[in-house]
């Protein structure tokens, strides 16, 4: 459900990017979904910065970097290969399943907390979406950080019961407690930490519409997203 601003409220700003569209949320809210309904209604390339952060984690576990050694991590966030296409790629290799390992899981928040490694992705975003014209993209800090100027913002956020549902039912998991364990420690960290941290639903940007999620299929979500285009 909108939280805010109301439908009056908003006005087109002629500042805005119009190509541009930022959704931002907690995990298993289900922004990868909607991004790509969104990017496919607009004819736009959609991009999944969360994916990136786990490119960085599954490469420093692989490499046998400690994900809490800051400047090491850095270093490799730095020279990495990274293509993001439909399936991720690093030099050259699909790592689209690879970095959705429980182990990628459970690494991914220290890496994405580093300044540095936040501050390189940060640039590949924003140079990605100059290469495509715009995008759509998703992410925890889009609206804020990386497109401050998008002409959509959203914030989809659900209840933490039925995101761990979804991301057990997606990773065909069967153990819920665990699930759901490991995805609150993420939220906590991704929304405690010191650089770009995920805002609560009540601390969103003025400028960003909060959709709740919970209890609705992705049609129902994209109908009401399309209405604030
Ligand atoms: O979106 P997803 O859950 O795959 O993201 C994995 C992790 O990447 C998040 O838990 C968060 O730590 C980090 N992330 C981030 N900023 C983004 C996207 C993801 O810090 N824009």
């Amino acid at each position: 459900m909108m939280q805010r601003p109301s439908p009056s409220a908003r006005s087109p700003v002629p500042d805005k990017d119009p190509r541009v569209v930022a959704i931002d949320g907690p995990a298993g809210a289900g922004k990868s979904t909607l991004a790509r309904l969104v990017a496919g209604h607009l004819g736009l390339k959609w991009l999944d910065t969360g994916a990136m952060y786990r490119a960085v984690a599954y490469c420093a576990l692989v490499k046998g970097i400690d994900p809490g050694d800051a400047p090491a991590v850095a270093k490799l966030a730095r020279e990495l290969v990274l293509e993001m296409g439909e399936q991720p790629k690093v030099d050259g290799v699909d790592v689209a399943e690879a970095i959705r390992a429980p182990q990628v899981d459970a690494v991914v928040s220290t890496v994405a907390a580093n300044p540095e490694v936040r501050a390189e992705m940060v640039a590949r975003q924003q140079a990605w979406v100059k290469e495509h014209g715009g995008g759509v993209v998703e992410g925890r800090d889009i609206g804020t950080v990386v497109l401050p100027d998008a002409q959509l913002k959203i914030y989809l956020t659900a209840s933490a019961d039925q995101r761990a549902r979804r991301r057990a039912l997606e990773n065909a998991r069967h153990d819920l407690p665990a699930v759901a364990r490991a995805l609150a420690l993420r939220d906590r960290l991704d929304s405690t930490r010191a650089a770009s941290p995920l805002p609560a639903p009540q601390d969103v940007a003025a400028d960003a519409v909060v959709v709740d999620s919970t209890d609705r299929d992705a049609t129902e979500v994209l109908e009401e997203v399309l209405t604030w285009l």
